[in-house]
C-alpha cells in the first residue's frame, strides 16, 4: 500500500528481519530517506492500525515542517486537522484499510 502524506508517497510495509534485529522495541517506523512506513507484522491488526496512524502523524509533522516539540495543543490540532484531512483525501484506500484492521481483524501488513 502507498500512503501519500503531503509531497511524499510512502510505501507501507513490514520490517525486514535485519531491521527487526537492529531495533526490537519499535512496532513502527517512519523513514523519509527511502520513503517507507514500516509496521511490525507480528502485532494484531488493531495495533497495526494504531501504529500506522502514529507513523502517519510523524509524516504529517515532517511534511508540515514541524519538529514535533514546538507546537501547543491548539496549533497541533490545527496542523493535524488540516494534514490528516489531506491524507484521507489523497488516500481513499487508507480509511478502508484502517476499517478492515480495526473492525474486521484483517492485517494491514503481512
Ligand atoms: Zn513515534
Amino acid at each position: 500500500m502507498i500512503v501519500r502524506v503531503g509531497h511524499i508517497d510512502y510505501a507501507v510495509r513490514t520490517f525486514t528481519r535485519d531491521e527487526l534485529r537492529d531495533d526490537n522495541t519499535a512496532w513502527g517506523r517512519h523513514c523519509v530517506e527511502d520513503p517507507t512506513i514500516k509496521i511490525d507484522a507480528g502485532i494484531t491488526p488493531r495495533e497495526q492500525a494504531t501504529i500506522l496512524i502514529h507513523e502517519v502523524i510523524h509524516a504529517c509533522y515532517y511534511a508540515a515542517g514541524q519538529d514535533g516539540d514546538t507546537l501547543g495543543e491548539e496549533a497541533v490540532a490545527t496542523m493535524l486537522g488540516r494534514m490528516l484531512a489531506g491524507v484521507f483525501l489523497a488516500n481513499p484506500h487508507l480509511s478502508a484499510a484502517l476499517h478492515q484492521g480495526i473492525h474486521h481483524g484483517k492485517a494491514i501488513v503481512k
